[in-house]
């Protein structure tokens, strides 16, 4: 395990690493679509944004959760429950945990994301496959950075359109 990794990250600090080491998957965001996106706002106070995104082929579920938002603003939310307002989300500020079902994510950021407390749900997301085992017989990652896919990508692209979250 790398030790320099051992803090919460936000969205922001994601989207950098991937920025940094990885900046093919931002272009690739271009390639894929928001097709639905549903809010839920869970006790005592997160948001979690699932989306579905859709590629070339394929559809994947993607799920972005912020802990710790203000309960208290004028950002309307639509959801499961109704209409929330919430406070604009700063993703510099507020840790998120995020998950995509693609391969990349799987073979690229799940074990790493894990170990930052950046993986939405680790005890039903958790892989127990090492890349190592991956299709290429390598990993798409081997610093195991934390980071994005081109899904979670497009994802936090459209909540910025949206103006759910400020610039990320
Ligand atoms: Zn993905």
């Amino acid at each position: 395990m790398n030790n320099q990794w051992l803090v919460e990250m936000n969205l922001s600090t994601l989207f950098s690493n991937t920025e940094a080491f990885h900046s093919r998957r931002i272009e690739a965001a271009n390639d894929v679509k928001v097709l639905e996106v549903k809010y839920d706002l869970m006790p005592p106070n997160s948001l979690v944004v699932r989306g579905t995104i859709g590629g070339l082929t394929d559809t994947y579920q993607t799920i972005i959760k912020f802990l710790e938002i203000s309960l208290k603003g004028k950002t309307p939310v639509k959801t499961l429950t109704g209409i929330k307002k919430i406070s604009k989300i700063n993703p510099r500020n507020k840790d998120a945990e995020v998950f995509c079902e693609c391969t990349f994510f799987k073979w690229a950021f799940n074990t790493p994301n894990y170990r930052v407390d950046a993986l939405f749900d680790p005890i039903k997301n958790l892989r127990t496959e090492q890349p190592i085992g991956s299709p290429r017989g390598h990993s798409p990652n081997p610093p195991q950075i934390p980071g994005l896919c081109k899904h979670l990508i497009a994802l936090a692209d459209y909540l910025y359109e949206e103006k759910i979250i400020t610039r990320i």
